[in-house]
């Protein structure tokens, strides 16, 4: 993340990070530092509470504690990645690029001194038997080092290609550690960090951000009567609607079984109202049919929540506030959009 504090904030916080760390005896490392710098530095509302919470109750702070905020707080989704199993295989294949250089420096080094030795030979050559030896010697081993060199070639060639391989492994790890894996949304651990940045972004350019929570209605009956498979099609149905209704910096999540979210930057109350009603009449508008006999499934309908972050908030109040407004949606009948109740607007103003 980007740290926007000067040189004076910036010492001020690290001091009292290394305070509070050595108070509770807890290891100066730099992921439990980083937990206690965006404590003091206020950058992350909901780590301070949850921090606060902690300190304030009767419980011991340990170095385990400080990890689990770690976790939690600070980490990116790229830290899920098995990285160590990664560098094992990429050590073994440099081991092995490192063998064949040396073997070839080897092999170079002889064919050169057999060089040196012939040519010192050449003058003292008598008669044409003799040099015809000395041609054959050279041609021998000659032809032994460019072998030599198409091996090396073959074996660099054979490590890059493994070395690219493993490029592709780590890509694809990336990638899985933050998708779901049904819908192929992001996953609830992506949508933590993403909402973390969006609103870091927020507060700081001063630009709105809006998130809508959506659950279907009635899924469990829907499964009861057609099956978890048919289910599970619906829940991909609905990820593909997701997808095709949001622009490009938007975020859409599978953030629970049947439960749905999106991330809405640079997007006040009015606006994300606007794209929930789109996604709410696009679901409806679907008519189910089972690809595999023809039945008709009937429709299947959402209720959306619409929520509008107040600035200097804890995350965790925003989704709050966002799933109270779909259980709202919920009350009122299902199928329909609701806003939240609060308008943010008074905090906002309490807050400049
Ligand atoms: P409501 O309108 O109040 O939301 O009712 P509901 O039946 O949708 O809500 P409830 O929370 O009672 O049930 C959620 C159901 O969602 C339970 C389960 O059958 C279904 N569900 C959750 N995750 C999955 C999943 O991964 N695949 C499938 N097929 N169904 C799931
Ligand atoms: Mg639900
Ligand atoms: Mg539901």
């Amino acid at each position: 993340m980007d740290y926007v504090h000067s040189l004076k904030q910036s010492v001020e916080y690290s001091g009292s990070a290394m305070m509070m760390m050595e108070e509770r005896e807890v290891p100066a490392n730099p992921n439990n530092f980083t937990v206690w710098y965006n404590y003091f530095s206020g950058a992350f509302p909901d780590l301070k509470q949850a921090l606060d919470i902690l300190l304030d109750s009767d419980l011991e702070f340990t170095e385990a504690h400080n990890a689990a905020f770690y976790r939690k707080f600070c980490s990116s989704p790229y830290e899920a990645i098995p990285a160590p199993l990664i560098a094992e295989k990429m050590e073994v294949e440099l081991t092995a690029v490192l063998a064949t250089l040396e073997r070839a420096g080897r092999s170079a080094a002889d064919y050169g001194t057999t060089l040196e030795t012939t040519s010192g030979q050449l003058t003292g050559a008598e008669g044409a038997e003799d040099l015809k030896q000395l041609i054959n010697r050279v041609l021998t081993q000659t032809r032994a080092m460019a072998e030599q060199s198409r091996d090396v070639e073959h074996q660099l060639k054979d490590s890059s290609a493994q070395i690219g391989q493993l490029r592709e492994q780590l890509e694809v790890a990336r990638s899985e550690a933050m998708t779901d894996a049904l819908t192929g949304l992001a996953n609830r651990k992506l949508f933590d960090a993403t909402l973390r940045q969006t609103a870091m972004e927020a507060m700081e350019t001063g630009q709105t951000m809006c998130l809508l929570i959506l659950d279907l209605d009635h899924f469990k009956k829907f499964n009861d009567s057609f099956g978890h498979h048919i289910g599970d099609q619906v829940l991909k149905l609905l990820a593909s609607v997701l997808r095709d209704s949001v622009k490009g910096q938007d975020t859409a999540v599978r953030y629970g079984g049947e439960e749905f979210a999106v991330i809405l930057p640079d997007t006040a109350l009015e606006g994300a109202f606007a794209v929930a009603e789109n996604i709410r009449r696009r679901i409806i508008g679907k008519e189910l049919i089972d690809r595999k006999t023809g039945e008709r499934l009937g429709r299947i309908t959402v209720s959306i929540g619409v929520g509008q972050f107040a600035p200097g908030e804890p995350l965790r109040e925003l989704i709050e506030r966002t799933d109270r407004a779909m259980y709202a949606a919920k009350d009122g009948g299902r199928n329909r959009v609701v806003s939240q109740e609060e308008p943010s607007e008074r905090r906002l103003a309490f807050g400049t």
